[in-house]
């Protein structure tokens, strides 16, 4: 953190539920300035490692909680979910963020609801399918379960 202009903290409580962090700001080629922002308790980005160009730039985000799918053909889909706020943008108000494959949807309370609902219910239709199926097999191998576990953890073969 040497070389960077330390402003001081606008304000020195944060309100609550937040808390004071120096966050670097300006172009990469720069020194750049820190200045020090209210950020969540559940925001997890390092403000100084992640910099920011403008101050308008910076974004909190909470731990990302994912799932990925893979299909036998073509790259795994992967989908994400975690708490987004950008507090310069015109909607300062936390959300819920959806990231399907880098393109990311944001949410409300009642909308991130909804989606958890429809979510729940289609994880019960996956649970009828699968409970159609007749017993596995044994596999000498490899067993199914293992695959499926390689398959979710999205190791290689
Ligand atoms: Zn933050």
């Amino acid at each position: 953190m040497q070389n960077h202009a330390i402003s001081t903290p606008m304000q020195s409580v944060p309100q609550p539920g937040y808390r004071l962090v120096p966050a670097l700001i300006g172009r990469s080629t720069d020194p750049g300035v820190i200045a020090w922002v209210q950020c969540p308790d559940w925001c997890i980005v390092d403000h100084i490692e992640s910099r920011s160009v403008f101050l308008e730039d910076l974004n909190h985000e909470g731990e990302r909680r994912a799932m990925t799918f893979t299909p036998s053909n073509g790259p795994r889909v992967l989908v994400e979910v975690y708490l987004t706020q950008w507090p310069a943008s015109h909607e300062t108000q936390t959300q819920m963020a959806v990231d399907l494959d880098c393109e990311v949807e944001t949410y409300g309370r009642t909308a991130g609801l909804a989606l958890a609902d429809q979510m729940v219910a289609f994880a019960a239709d996956v649970r009828r399918v699968a409970l159609a199926l007749p017993d596995d097999k044994p596999v000498p191998v490899r067993n199914q379960a293992d695959e499926a576990l390689r398959r979710v953890r999205g190791g290689a073969a």
